[in-house]
């Protein structure tokens, strides 16, 4: 299947081949007709896979047609959980709304408000948020969402993780019930299914091939540490070689990215800090020196690293585990994109051990355990009561990085069907049972 298969405006095709794409992806070869098609969408989709586009793509390809009601608020409205996700979200929609005449504006917090208000005051098609400044400003009445057409919920289940249920439900009750959803989220279970049961009609239900199949071109291993000096020995190990482009190194607060990036600067390394607690223009600036390959090693949390798109980055290490087994996920996604291959890391402390099984319990398979020599660990690791299920991989001694052993199985097509909401309620809590009644659209 091309993308000229698929029945869209002739300028948005020229702006799709003039971003190198050639052939929908998974996801948008699932998503992009069922959206078209006016289909509600409740679709499970990593970052990596594309899933930007096949909601991007739809949404251009509703303001190429007449507005169903008139005045000046946007008529698409795109909710990220962070403004780095905002931001990649707003250079697609630049990229492939290149060629049509179209009026956009991106909401974020942790900047100004005046050029906010002045984008707010404009007619608008299109518009990217996050959801706590949008409510700010629907709060000082200067957002209006009357005339929302089509509403995209981006990495649903963060934007929960991040506290934003209420926002959310707030904001799509501003939009018309008529209003087409298209809900993108990593999980479709728990807190996402009751949100989309809420706010969704019909959805098609999309679920790309499992959490392990979908990093199948990363490869993966993990480090046993026995103190933070081993930790960084193994680092330096790692920066040494040379297959190492550029790497995003994780670690579990602010103070200790802003630690291992000067440490590692002073050490004659290229190297920066990237967090929360940085004003958005030095993020800015970060972001384009990665993407413009000026800076080596970036030293992030989590919140920072979401949405990242570096498609240079040869690996991920996670200096610190993540305190949530799906960030695990997250963070090894920014490696291996489009297609690319790439290496994520995991160092593992003494305290680690509970965390890397919610992983490979996750994941459904044990990550390989790596020695190097010269910086083998000192202790054992612990004996697992209930063990990992999954394919298990022994302890291997290496002298050099691991190659690409590790295969996660065939990929497989996305599965679609239409759940888990039927009629759509928008703002009101629906009882489970009744919720998972499929029902025609009217
Ligand atoms: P996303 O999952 O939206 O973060 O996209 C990951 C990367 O894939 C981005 O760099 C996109 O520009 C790229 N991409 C999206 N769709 C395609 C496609 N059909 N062919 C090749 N690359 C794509």
């Amino acid at each position: 299947m091309s993308f000229t298969n698929i029945q869209i405006d002739d300028a948005l095709l020229r702006a799709i081949s003039a971003c190198g794409y050639v052939a929908p992806t998974d996801i948008q070869r699932a998503a992009i007709p069922a959206a078209l098609a006016g289909s509600d969408i409740f679709a499970s989709a990593q970052t990596g896979t594309g899933k930007t586009a096949a909601f991007v793509i739809p949404a251009l390809q509703r303001i190429t047609q007449p507005a169903t009601t008139r005045g000046r608020g946007p008529r698409v409205l795109i909710l990220t959980p962070t403004r780095e996700l905002a931001n990649q979200v707003t250079e697609s929609v630049r990229n492939l709304g290149r060629f049509l005449r179209l009026k956009s504006a991106t909401v974020v917090g942790g900047v100004a408000y005046p050029p906010q208000l002045r984008m707010l005051e404009r007619p608008l098609d299109l518009l990217v948020a996050t959801p706590g400044r949008l409510m700010d400003h629907m709060e000082n009445r200067r957002a209006d969402l009357s005339r929302v057409e089509i509403l995209v919920l981006d990495e649903a289940d963060r934007m929960l993780d991040l506290g934003f249920v209420d926002a959310v439900r707030t904001i799509a009750a501003a939009t018309p019930s008529s209003r087409q959803t298209l809900l993108f989220s990593a999980t479709l279970e728990g807190r996402v299914m009751a949100i989309a049961n809420d706010l969704l009609r019909n959805p098609v239900e999309i679920r790309l091939s499992t959490v392990i199949d979908r990093h199948e071109g990363i490869e993966q291993c993990v480090h046993q540490a026995d103190d933070l000096a081993h930790k960084e020995r193994l680092l330096d190990h790692w920066i040494a070689q040379e297959e190492l482009t550029q790497a995003l190194i994780f670690t579990a607060t602010k103070r200790d990215a802003d630690r291992l990036a000067q440490t590692l600067a002073a050490r004659g390394h290229s190297s920066a800090a990237l967090h929360g607690d940085m004003p958005q223009r030095d993020r800015n600036r970060i972001m384009e020196r990665m993407k413009m390959q000026n800076l080596r090693l970036l030293v992030a949390t989590d919140v920072a690293a979401r949405g990242l798109d570096i498609r240079t980055l040869s690996h991920v290490i996670n200096y610190d585990l993540p305190m949530v087994a799906e960030d695990y996920i997250h963070r090894i996604g920014r490696t291996g994109r489009a297609g690319a291959t790439g290496t994520a890391i995991s160092f593992v402390g003494p305290g680690d051990w509970v965390r890397l099984a919610g992983i490979e319990r996750l994941t459904g398979a044990r990550l390989t355990r790596e020695v190097i020599p010269g910086l083998e660990p000192r202790q054992q690791e612990p004996r697992r009561s209930s063990g990992g299920k999954g394919k298990a991989t022994s302890s291997r001694s290496r002298s050099g990085p691991p190659g690409r052993s590790r295969s996660y199985g065939p990929d497989r097509a996305p599965v679609t069907g239409r759940g888990p909401a039927s009629g759509r309620a928008h703002g009101a809590g629906r009882s489970p049972s009744a919720a998972r009644t499929p029902r025609a659209r009217p």
